[in-house]
């Protein structure tokens, strides 16, 4: 696959799932740059591997890494070479938090070294979408990765980003990977595959009621217990704020241009996926609900 057609393929990957603004800088910069992706400690025991698509968690333990999601297809070589700088051991596990391709893309490579766990939903929307590495684990509720003395918990905490959505808790580190239930730009709401800004408050307080100071966002930097809350805030008055103007008779041709408000960074941002990609199904949710 030649150069440009390489960046095509980028960027419709990266469309059709999570768009990635950083992805979008660097191909509109002319050039893909080598070595994109970096690792980082966020806790003593787990790091983060940041760069383009989603942010990889990268839990050790004294048997093997237990991985949080693992960004395209092309970056499996990377994403083995960054954890191999921080421990000799093997990815023995890997946690989707969704179905997008930016989460889950190596999935294909993972598979053939290690075992990879989502929810159900999270499966079914691979499936439907045609995608590769399909994870051989599924849950419903919550499951629990134990692997050398150390527990890492996954929830469902509800419907959000998708229908699918897992939260994955290291209790021992209070911390939390939110996946997108938490961005650090504006999220996106994907209505095609089961997404809700009503579920997403709910899962938010549910996320809050866990004991933690520290989260890994989907995308953005690390944030902590305020940032969270914050998040969830916006998010109530996104819809406070949408519902307002249908009340006062907003159309939805109008609703991008209306809901932009100084008070909330979700509207101001541009390129961000809220105004991008989540109106106008954050209309028509809004809508139906206040009937
Ligand atoms: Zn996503």
């Amino acid at each position: 696959m030649g150069k440009n057609n390489l960046v095509q393929a980028l960027i419709s990957r990266a469309l059709a799932s999570c768009l990635c603004t950083a992805l979008t800088i660097a191909v509109s910069g002319g050039a893909v740059a080598q070595d994109r992706l970096n690792i980082s400690e966020v806790k003593d025991g787990l790091h983060v591997i940041t760069g383009p698509g989603g942010n990889i968690g990268v839990r050790l333990t004294p048997e093997g890494v237990i991985l949080i999601d693992n960004k395209f297809p092309q970056d499996f070589e990377e994403i083995r070479s960054l954890v191999a700088d921080v421990t000799d051991l093997p990815v023995r596990y890997v946690i989707n938090t969704h179905h997008h391709g930016d989460h889950s893309g190596s999935n294909p490579g993972f598979l053939q070294i290690a075992e990879v766990i989502a929810h159900r939903n999270a499966r079914e929307n691979m499936l439907r979408g045609n995608q590769e590495g399909l994870p051989r684990t599924i849950y419903t509720e919550q499951t629990s990765v134990i692997l050398g003395g150390i527990e890492v918990q996954v929830f469902h905490l509800g419907r959000g980003h998708t229908n699918g959505d897992s939260v994955v808790y290291f209790p021992d580190l209070k911390t939390v990977h939110g996946g997108d239930l938490l961005h650090g730009i504006a999220p996106f709401i994907d209505y095609a595959n089961g997404g809700s800004s009503r579920g997403w408050v709910g899962t938010m307080n549910n996320i809050l009621a866990l004991d933690f100071n520290t989260a890994i966002p989907g995308h953005g930097e690390i944030m902590d217990r305020r940032d969270v809350l914050n998040f969830r805030n916006q998010m109530e008055a996104v819809r406070a704020r949408m519902a307002g103007l249908i009340r006062g008779g907003l159309s939805i041709g109008d609703a991008s241009d209306q809901i932009i408000d100084s008070d909330l960074s979700w509207t101001q941002a541009d390129n961000g996926l809220f105004m991008q990609r989540s109106i106008p199904g954050f209309y028509n949710e809004i809508f139906t609900e206040i009937q």
